[in-house]
């Protein structure tokens, strides 16, 4: 079931777009039977769940890491991770760079905007995403690649609309900036119920899980 999730999912995103798997609470078999059905990128909510279904599936699959980063995690989190796309704040951002120094990594990291502004959320507000932006492109162990949005949830995904078109508008705000290690590659929006509505808006990452492995058995 799986592997034809995938296979169809591939199907349809169109061409220049991403697909993170979004493995939140599954298991290393199903996140190998995901890579099997085609599946390049990995993406990970906790750390020390990443580190287990690391040792097992290791470099098949890039490894993202889409959840709330916490500072004493990110030491194990810089050793596993290809890309961070939840930064959020200065002081996590110098944490990132203070541990990549000490390994000789250069991490990419995508700045996470609260679109909708809601308090439940993490993420810099819209209005102050370019300023953490100017700041973390001072830290050389970083390079901030584009930003990532969660739009608020509605049942109906067109209502998310909006959300997705803001933080697009921003990462061309910030492109137009050109600031100085900073590089708007990508766009992280969209997940199972919204991304057709996020990559028509400018997503070329998209982040899904439910349409790959099924319902989870909990509430986001
Ligand atoms: C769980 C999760 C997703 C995927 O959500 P689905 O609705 O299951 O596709 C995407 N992004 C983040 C940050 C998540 O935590």
């Amino acid at each position: 079931m799986i592997k034809e999730n995938v296979k169809k999912l591939l199907c349809e995103i169109p061409e220049g777009v991403s697909l993170v798997a979004a493995a939140k609470a599954r298991t290393p078999s199903e996140v190998l039977q995901a890579i099997e059905g085609g599946v390049e990128i990995i993406g990970e909510n906790y750390v020390q769940e990443a580190q287990r279904a690391h040792a097992i599936v290791g470099h098949r699959a890039k490894w993202h890491f889409i959840g709330h980063l916490q500072t004493n995690k990110v030491k194990k989190a810089v050793q596993i991770f290809d890309m961070i796309e939840t930064v959020d704040t200065l002081k996590i951002a110098s944490e990132i760079d203070t541990h990549c120094a000490r390994i000789g990594k250069i991490m990419p990291v995508l700045i996470e905007v609260n679109s909708g502004n809601e308090e439940s959320k993490s993420g810099v507000g819209p209005e102050r995403a370019i300023e953490l932006v100017k700041e973390v492109a001072g830290l050389s162990n970083i390079k901030v690649m584009g930003l990532m949005t969660i739009a608020p949830y509605f049942d109906d995904p067109e209502k998310s609309r909006r959300y997705f078109s803001s933080t697009r508008r921003i990462s061309e705000e910030i492109k137009a900036s050109k600031i100085q290690n900073v590089q708007m590659r990508y766009l992280s929006m969209g997940m199972s119920d919204s991304w057709r509505v996020a990559v028509e808006e400018g997503s070329n990452m998209v982040r899904i899980g439910t349409a790959i492995f099924g319902t989870r058995d909990y509430e986001r």
